[in-house]
């Protein structure tokens, strides 16, 4: 007998008909003998429905009423799904965050989850019970309740599938799996059989939307197994496994698009030791993640424009925060961006492949694509081009690098030669 942890998203449990199906699912696993813990999102557009409710009494609501306000979103779901349950004869019990031992730091809208204590989950699971579990939230220590930022009902759902030791930590999903690029931009697109943490946790970080990258880390870290499946069709899903070997010979696996971004540049600073990190620390301060900086020093070399991106949501806190730097700094000002988007391309085998970013700029250039900003990692290459162009520059990178084709692996023949075999080949 396995313990699984099911995480089904909004989409899944959309309406009563998905609620009905979800419960026959979980039923089913749980009359193969399996225990289960369910962590259910807030119904369908819920989360975004609140948000939209809170705006129109208040253009700038209080951080902590909201978070009182979107845990109803998944609260919700958890409790009709119980009922779900039960009209089959199952044995079913709804937990919020809090009744399921989840507690986390006092930062609203972006809690981190700080410690798990399942003991009431263990014990409805001894006595036989389905267990349901709210996701997206957590107890505070000035016993507030606290949501995980945007997708966080995945970190709720691996870390519980830690907590428990679960078998897996399974992701019902609209889609079948994790795909080279978002299926609904590039319906060519490819569903991959498995990937590897770090390779998920770049799509993810750089918008591939289909997991929380937070959640993914959290499962690298602890070698939580993740599974991303589909909660409609009975297909085999894909595997968010530790890397091995030949996973190297695939240059790039996937593209990711995040066109929830936003830029701000700092005109002409002084070039001093110091000021940059001043900056920096500011926002960090705020608790504003900062992804891409790229600093332009003039030509006389006294003076430099800082530009960085954030994500769209954290823009009016960061402008709020920067405005404060500004004078400090003796800066000529700032503006602000929200037309652009960040193109990523995400491969292990980039390590040992050369040539990749070239390849990259080329295709674009040759689309009359502009590139804005540009970052790397060591798998990861990231592009800033204006959000109009987004899904163009999805479509030419996907078709660029053949993820459509089944994948090619670079293998070094003796002598130096490369041969190019696919992978669905045996190869
Ligand atoms: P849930 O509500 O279950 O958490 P999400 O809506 O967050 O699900 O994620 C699923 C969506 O992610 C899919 O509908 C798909 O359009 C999108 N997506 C983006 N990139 C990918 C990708 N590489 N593979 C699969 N889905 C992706
Ligand atoms: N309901 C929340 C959201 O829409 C959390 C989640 O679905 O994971 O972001
Ligand atoms: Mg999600």
């Amino acid at each position: 007998m396995a313990l699984f942890v099911q995480k089904y998203g909004g989409a899944s449990v959309a309406d009563p008909a998905c609620i009905q199906h979800v419960a026959r699912r979980v039923w089913r696993t749980r009359q193969l003998g399996h225990d289960v813990v369910v962590v259910v999102s807030a119904m369908g557009d819920a989360t975004d429905n609140l948000i939209a409710l809170a705006r129109q009494v208040n253009p700038n609501p209080d951080a902590r009423e909201m978070d009182m306000l979107l845990a109803t979103g998944e609260q919700m779901s958890v409790a009709i799904l119980a009922m779900a349950l039960h009209a089959l004869g199952a044995k079913a019990v709804s937990m919020t965050g809090p009744q399921a031992g989840i507690f986390a730091e006092p930062v609203h809208r972006k809690a981190k989850i700080t410690r798990v204590q399942p003991d009431r989950i263990v014990s409805a699971l001894k006595a036989g019970h389905i267990v349901i579990v709210a996701g997206f939230q957590g107890l505070d220590p000035f016993e507030d309740i606290v949501t995980l930022g945007r997708g966080g009902s995945d970190m709720t759902a691996v870390a519980l599938a830690w907590a428990l030791q679960a078998d897996r930590c399974q992701f019902y999903k609209d889609v079948t799996g994790v795909f080279t690029t978002d299926p609904r931009i590039v319906p060519e697109a490819r569903q991959m059989d498995e990937i590897s943490y770090d390779e998920m946790l770049e799509l993810a970080s750089m918008g591939a939307e289909v997991l929380q990258s937070r959640a993914v880390e959290f499962a690298k870290n602890h070698a939580v197994r993740l599974e991303v499946l589909s909660s409609f069709e009975d297909k085999p899903g894909t595997l968010v496994t530790a890397e091995v070997g030949t996973m190297e010979n695939v240059v790039v696996r996937g593209v990711a698009a995040d066109k929830e971004q936003a830029k701000v540049t700092i005109l002409k600073v002084p070039d001093r030791p110091g000021i940059a990190a001043g900056i920096f620390q500011a926002l960090a301060q705020a608790n504003i993640n900062v992804d891409m900086i790229v600093l332009n020093v003039s030509a006389q070399g006294q003076l430099a424009d800082i530009s960085f991106t954030v994500p769209a949501t954290d823009l009016a806190q960061a402008l709020k925060v920067v405005a404060v730097v500004v004078p400090e700094v003796s800066s000529a000002g700032m503006t602000h961006d929200q037309g652009i988007a960040k193109i990523s391309i995400v491969g292990i085998g980039m390590r040992s492949h050369s040539g990749i970013a070239a390849r990259m700029f080329s295709a674009l250039a040759d689309h009359g694509i502009d590139l804005h900003m540009i970052s790397t990692s060591e798998i990861k290459i990231s592009v800033v081009i204006p959000t109009a162009q987004a899904d163009e520059a999805v479509r030419i990178l996907h078709r660029e690098f053949e993820l459509d084709k089944p994948p090619t692996v670079v293998v070094d023949a003796p002598g130096g030669k490369t041969q190019v075999a696919s992978r669905d080949q045996g190869a």
